[in-house]
């Protein structure tokens, strides 16, 4: 069988199987040559990766990625798919799919078991009612990611590549930026997909660092730190701080001046390496 990325092939296997989709677990299918090689090209595939999929819906980006890489591990929620996909990957043995929730896979677990432990690559069209749980699961859990390169909502990925002082820069760029270089891989828009989304997508591709870029003395204080700056982002910093509950304002501005920013800043306007300093000083309260 060859590719599955056009309408008619598409359709033709979601009307053999009499496959419903459901809105619900966010499936849309690519029908989309082009985006797909541009996926591919992202995550410069190759034939030493370990690939791991999250949603591979009837196995359209999956089959392309067996084709070249050593082994694909793609894990799709919906057991009604999971027929489907055994006929349309039943030629590739280096494929296997789980029927499991993501959110709840021992994701190390499974890398350990099928991927020799890893180094892995996330490349997926993910779903994207639960987009940023997945993306931050692989980057805080320490899992053994190299590259995620993923199909997400338009605004998502406007809001991971996002740079100080603009409308998109919140404490998801922080979080994505902390880890990863970011890239904007291909546009897809919502035709590009059965049944077609009220929404247009982007797949971007985090490139996670090998070495930190940013010196963090306690990253937990350093996103309770993000956290705050943006949690109300009207405010002056040396408001917005007090939502950390243990300092008081005199501690906050002694913070401030220490890491040298002004205390009538606001948070949005901060870059990575100031959140880092600023959280290494507030760090040394919370440690007292
Ligand atoms: N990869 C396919 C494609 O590009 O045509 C399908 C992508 S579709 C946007 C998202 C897929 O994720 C669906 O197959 C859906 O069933 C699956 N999915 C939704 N929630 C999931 C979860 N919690 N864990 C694993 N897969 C999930």
């Amino acid at each position: 069988m060859d590719r599955l990325s056009s309408h008619r092939a598409t359709k033709e296997v979601v009307n053999k199987h009499n496959f419903k989709f459901s809105k619900s677990l966010g499936q849309n299918f690519l029908i989309d040559d082009n985006v797909i090689d541009r996926i591919l090209e992202g995550a410069r595939l190759s034939e030493t990766d370990r690939i791991i999929e999250v949603g591979p819906g009837i196995g359209t980006l999956t089959r392309e990625m067996g084709k070249v890489a050593e082994n694909v591990v793609a894990i799709e929620i919906d057991k009604t798919l999971i027929p489907i996909l055994k006929e349309t990957l039943a030629d590739l043995d280096n494929v296997e799919v789980v029927n499991e929730d993501i959110l709840k896979v021992d994701v190390q677990g499974l890398i350990n078991e099928k991927l020799n432990g890893g180094p892995v690559k996330l490349v997926a069209n993910l779903p994207y009612y639960i987009t940023t749980p997945i993306v931050m699961k692989f980057l805080e859990e320490d899992i053994p990611v190299t590259d995620i390169v993923v199909m997400v909502q338009k605004e998502v990925a406007d809001r991971m590549n996002a740079k100080p002082s603009t409308k998109d820069y919140g404490a998801l760029s922080v979080a994505v930026q902390y880890y990863c270089d970011t890239e904007i891989v291909a546009k897809a828009p919502r035709h590009m997909f059965v049944p077609q989304p009220n929404v247009d997508s982007i797949v971007i591709g985090l490139h996670v660092r090998d070495e930190k870029k940013y010196v963090v003395d306690n990253e937990e204080i350093f996103f309770k730190t993000v956290k705050a700056s943006f949690g109300q982002r009207r405010k002056t910093l040396l408001n917005s701080l007090g939502g950390l509950g243990f300092l008081s304002k005199d501690e906050i501005r002694e913070a401030l001046q220490a890491a040298n920013i002004d205390e009538k800043r606001r948070g949005e306007t901060l870059s990575i390496d100031e959140f880092a300093n600023l959280s290494n000083e507030i760090n040394k309260f919370s440690s007292k």
